[in-house]
């Protein structure tokens, strides 16, 4: 499996010099399996780069929603495999986190939010809301789902493939004010062992008591339950649009201090744009993780 990010950032695009390490653009991860499947986690403004990468390949694009919040849809339109003629586009996401049944990153392509129609796009593009576990499956994909603690809700993935396994849980509030729909322990079954957590870690502590409930983890949070559940790895994602470059440094010095001679994780790093991280399966179980 590999996971290359192409966009790292929460909230709203944020270009500036503060922000050029780590990148500006929202939500968007992209992974191969070694089956040669791809998918492709959120539609942020990242996607239009991997798009121009997909052009080059004609296979079925598998796009994981987590939800229709404008960070995770807005780079759709720009995304150039839907203006190729047949191209087969399949979203997997949920009636919560969207309009309903209707899929957001089809309807802000109206006409009138957008200058093209849905309809007018030469791509064969579905949106698969219901059993979609044994829809992936049947195209030897294998993933589960949970449900986010986020305001209008959305999805959290774990996809497995010959035993290494990613678990992509963003706008997700580990600790929130009221009965979370996903709890805390439930958190830490779904992340169990799991090879790469990536989480979002919007917030600090300095964030609170003003964005308790905004649907994010606090940096600390996130630390526990990679912790707590075992996993070989922590990416902190989905960074605030007015986290520095700086303070992102500041806050992987202290991850590292954080985790140093604890059990797990033993590779912990906060998400970069082009940055990739390769999963090997070895033997006994084992799974072999490089970060680039
Ligand atoms: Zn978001
Ligand atoms: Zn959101």
């Amino acid at each position: 499996m590999l996971i290359t990010f192409y966009g790292v950032r929460g909230s709203i695009p944020s270009p500036g010099i503060a922000t050029a390490r780590y990148g500006g653009n929202t939500s968007c991860v992209f992974v191969e399996l070694q089956n040669g499947q791809i998918l492709v986690l959120d539609a942020g403004t990242g996607i239009r780069e991997l798009g121009k990468r997909l052009l080059e390949t004609d296979d079925t694009i598998n796009i994981l929603l987590s939800h229709g919040h404008w960070d995770h849809i807005q780079g759709y339109p720009f995304f150039k495999p839907i203006y190729q003629p047949g191209r087969r586009i399949r979203v997997f996401t949920s009636a919560a986190g969207n309009h309903g049944k209707l899929c957001s990153l089809f309807s802000q392509i109206d006409g009138a939010n957008f200058p093209v129609k849905e309809s007018e796009l030469p791509s064969k593009s579905e949106c698969i809301m219901d059993d979609m576990e044994s829809v992936l499956a049947g195209h030897n994909i294998h993933i589960r789902h949970a449900a986010l603690n986020h305001p209008g809700g959305g999805l959290a993935f774990r996809i497995e493939e010959d035993g290494a396994s990613c678990a992509y849980i963003t706008d997700n509030e580990l600790q929130p004010p009221n009965t979370p729909v996903t709890s805390y322990a439930q958190w830490v079954e779904f992340c169990q062992g799991v090879d790469v957590l990536i989480h979002d870690a919007q917030y600090l502590e300095s964030d609170l008591p003003e964005k308790h409930g905004w649907g994010h983890s606090l940096v600390a949070q996130v630390r526990q339950l990679a912790l707590d559940a075992g996993a070989g790895s922590l990416v902190m994602f989905h960074h605030d649009p007015d986290r520095t470059d700086a303070e992102i440094d500041f806050i992987q010095k202290e991850n590292e201090s954080f985790f140093r001679g604890k059990r797990a994780p033993a590779i912990s790093v906060c998400a970069a744009e082009q940055m990739q991280i390769r999963l090997t399966p070895q033997r006994r179980g084992a799974t072999l993780i490089e970060v680039a």
